[in-house]
């Protein structure tokens, strides 16, 4: 991800490298030219926005910086500017006060929160938590045993509707759920949700009745990276419906432009906290503004 918006900067900057100083002709210039590299790899127009004009008053204060020359000046107002945009800090998960700590994942299908829910359990297990696995994704035929299959995967426990006894209630298992943590001394309930391919106003509905029901101390709203300005759509209405404390970044090892990856954040207003880069479950970290920075000026 990212190959298109690195090369087309690196071309931005290597323009610059001739220049003795910046002039505001040459920051207008290049500002042009970031605009159109953004654009080019879908990023939303709003954020595009943003950035141009936080870059602008960036360079303002920028010229007095005699340790650097031009092309350094503008990669670091372009990097400081990228960091800005993807959230600044690293926002951490929230833990209860008592346990357990609800998280709930919500998003489209094929958006990766099933295999988030492996990721995630086995980072926190190796964090020393015990976290518990709930199957609410009662949706999809397979989804049950998918969570079944990676809750192995991760060595934790799957908390799943018995064959005949609350099939077909995702809210009353997550409900459940939450009594059955306590009891067995599970610090960390994780709660994968169903999603549709596209946004339903059922889904949307029991994703709702679902924070009710276990109220949640982090909703995390799984998105494909790859999925590139659709993302944005989907992101608002997921916003405006269940609402959500955090992004997941999923898919970010895919060949997308990654303009929904620089987009969520701003559009949305929460922070992205973590990424996933691949199907197995280590691929997966927290995600750092500064490091997502440096990955795309290369
Ligand atoms: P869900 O419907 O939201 O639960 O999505 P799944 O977890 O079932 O993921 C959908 C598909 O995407 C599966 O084939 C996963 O293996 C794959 N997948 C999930 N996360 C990633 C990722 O970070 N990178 C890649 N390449 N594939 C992923």
């Amino acid at each position: 991800m990212f190959d298109t918006l690195s090369d087309r900067l690196e071309g931005v900057f290597a323009g610059l490298r001739s220049k003795g100083r910046l002039t505001d002709a040459d920051i207008d210039a290049t500002a042009r030219e970031i605009r159109i590299a953004l654009l080019e790899a879908d990023v939303a127009l709003p954020v595009v926005k943003a950035f141009i004009s936080g870059m602008k008053e960036r360079s303002k204060g920028a010229a007095v910086s005699q340790a650097l020359n031009p092309a350094q000046q503008v990669i670091k107002i372009v990097n400081d500017e990228l960091v800005d945009i993807l959230g600044g800090e690293t926002r951490r998960l929230r833990f209860a006060k008592t346990a357990p700590t609800v998280i709930m994942l919500a998003g489209l299908q094929g958006a990766g929160k099933t295999t988030l829910a492996g990721k995630l359990s086995k980072w926190l297990k190796g964090q020393g938590h015990s976290p518990m696995l709930v199957a609410s994704d009662l949706q999809r035929p397979n989804a049950v045993t998918q969570l079944q299959v990676v809750g192995q995967q991760a060595g934790v426990e799957v908390y799943a509707p018995e064959p005949g006894n609350g099939v077909g209630d995702p809210v009353a298992v997550a409900r459940e759920s939450i009594d059955v943590a306590r009891r067995k001394m599970h610090d960390v309930v994780i709660v994968d949700t169903a999603g549709r391919l596209g946004v339903d106003a059922d889904m949307m509905q029991q994703a709702i009745d679902i924070r009710e029901a276990v109220q949640p101390d982090e909703v995390l709203f799984v998105i494909d990276a790859m999925i590139g300005q659709d993302a944005i759509t989907t992101a608002e209405a997921f916003r405006d419906g269940v609402g959500f404390t955090g992004v997941v970044l999923s898919k970010l090892d895919g060949d997308a432009r990654g303009g929904a990856a620089l987009s969520v954040r701003h559009v949305t207003g929460q922070p992205i906290m973590f990424a996933s880069t691949g199907e197995k479950l280590d691929d997966f970290d927290v995600f750092h503004p500064e490091r997502m920075a440096s990955r795309i000026l290369g």
